[in-house]
């Protein structure tokens, strides 16, 4: 039975319930995806191996699932050939249904994914010259609405699991072709050859897709601990962001526990403006959130934290902005670079974007303030897939249509 019990996660201005994250399979077998070593060694030896059996084969297993990329017990040929369906009975290697996948003019591309108790979300690969960067959403939707996200519009939210963000760098390195080829169950002196894993598209990973994931900093934290395991995809932390909206308390932790590069989402240097459009100002403001910034463990002038910006007309984009933007740097002496993001539109958005020129000029003034402040170019507007655009398809039906097709289906049943 699925449990369907809720729980309240944190919301800014009202707690929403939304389903208890981790939701059993109705088959009784466990996915192994998004459960640490220790987890899976302590599930071998619950399920009847000893001791030291439990640890090897975890050991192995690990390596198959998270280096290898393999999604069937039958591939791993370095554990007997009898023991492999003794797993597929009691386990599974999950992965996030695929709903769509779409593929920009500019070569970006987006995935809504579905969890398996039916709740959608996006994943977004951005390829550039130089690295390939996953946009990896944290929860359902977001319980934060600033004024100008379209994911903040959506009425459903639910955490997602360990599994399903770890899940979504697997979807993408199997999309991508990108798990190291050959085989390894007898790396004599000719087949190492054939082991390779070099050249790979997918090499940063950024917490900026769906959700606030200080919100869901435990599943994101063991989500992102799998993800930089020697053993598995061995991403460094250098190459993961996480981006908040300035959830203060979570920060430390993050700086303490994951140690990944800090994106803030400031968008405003007045607490009337960030109130407006990033209403958890008014629960952590301004003066306490760059506090927090200045004392987040790990940065220094090598590893910056990003501050996001995004330009809104006549809104948070006068020369005065500016200049409050880099006196309050500068005042908590942040190792800092802006990212002056081009608002992108979304139905039924109250705002406008700034003008080009305008955004040049702004940038200009922080850039002289001594402050590095490129502009974002925005990617795969043509798929809803650039910052702020995500929120899923079931969601942008219209309600008719959503009651449509619910007294469809109940005329079916
Ligand atoms: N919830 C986190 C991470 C996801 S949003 C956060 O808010 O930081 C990733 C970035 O896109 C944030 O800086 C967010 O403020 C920005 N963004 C949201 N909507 C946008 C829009 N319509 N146009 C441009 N950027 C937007
Ligand atoms: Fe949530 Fe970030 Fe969108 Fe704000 S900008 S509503 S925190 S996803």
């Amino acid at each position: 039975m699925v449990d369907t019990t809720l729980m309240s996660i944190p919301g800014q201005v009202d707690p929403v319930p939304v389903a208890r994250d981790i939701t059993p399979r109705e088959d009784g077998r466990v996915d192994l995806i998004g459960l640490p070593k220790k987890d899976i060694t302590a599930l071998f030896e619950g399920a009847g191996l000893d001791k030291r059996q439990a640890k090897l084969r975890a050991k192995q297993v690990f390596h198959w699932l998270y280096h290898r990329g393999v999604t069937d017990f039958e591939a791993m040929t370095d554990i007997a050939k009898t023991m492999r369906p003794w797993l597929a009975e009691r386990f599974v290697i999950g992965r996030p249904d695929v709903v769509e996948a779409q593929h920009s003019t500019d070569g970006t591309r987006k995935w809504l994914l579905k969890t398996t108790d039916g709740h959608e979300f996006e994943m977004v690969f951005i390829p550039d010259a130089d690295r390939g960067t996953l946009c990896v959403s944290s929860q359902v939707g977001c319980t934060l609405n600033c004024r100008f996200c379209h994911t903040g519009t959506m009425r459903l939210v639910r955490n997602l699991t360990p599994g399903e963000i770890v899940g979504q760098v697997m979807l993408a390195r199997d999309s991508l072709g990108e798990w190291p080829k050959g085989r390894m169950d007898d790396l004599g002196d000719e087949s190492e050859a054939e082991y390779t894993a070099d050249g790979r598209l997918l090499t940063n990973i950024v917490m900026m897709g769906m959700g606030e994931p200080l919100y869901n900093f435990d599943n994101v934290r063991d989500a992102l601990q799998l993800v930089m395991d020697g053993d598995g995809l061995a991403l460094s932390k250098r190459r993961i962001t996480l981006s908040t909206s300035g959830v203060v308390p979570a920060m430390a932790r993050c700086g303490e526990e994951i140690g990944v590069n800090l994106a803030v989402s400031l968008h405003a240097v007045t607490k009337e403006i960030r109130d407006e459009i990033v209403p958890i100002n008014k629960k952590y403001g301004l003066e306490e959130l760059l506090q927090a910034c200045a004392d987040y463990p790990g940065a220094s002038n090598a590893r910056r934290i990003t501050f996001e910006y995004v330009m809104l007309k006549d809104k948070n984009d006068s020369d005065e902005d500016a200049h409050e933007l880099v006196r309050l740097l500068k005042k908590y002496k942040l190792p800092a670079k802006v990212n002056l993001i081009p608002f992108n539109p979304w139905p039924g958005a109250a705002y406008e974007c700034s003008t080009p020129e305008r955004i040049r000029h702004f940038s200009n003034i922080v850039f002289e303030g001594g402050i590095s402040a490129p502009v974002r170019t925005p990617r795969g507007r043509d798929i809803d897939a650039a910052c702020g655009q995500l929120k899923t398809a079931a969601e942008k039906k219209s309600r008719a249509q959503r009651d449509r097709e619910a007294a469809e289906a109940e005329a079916q049943a």
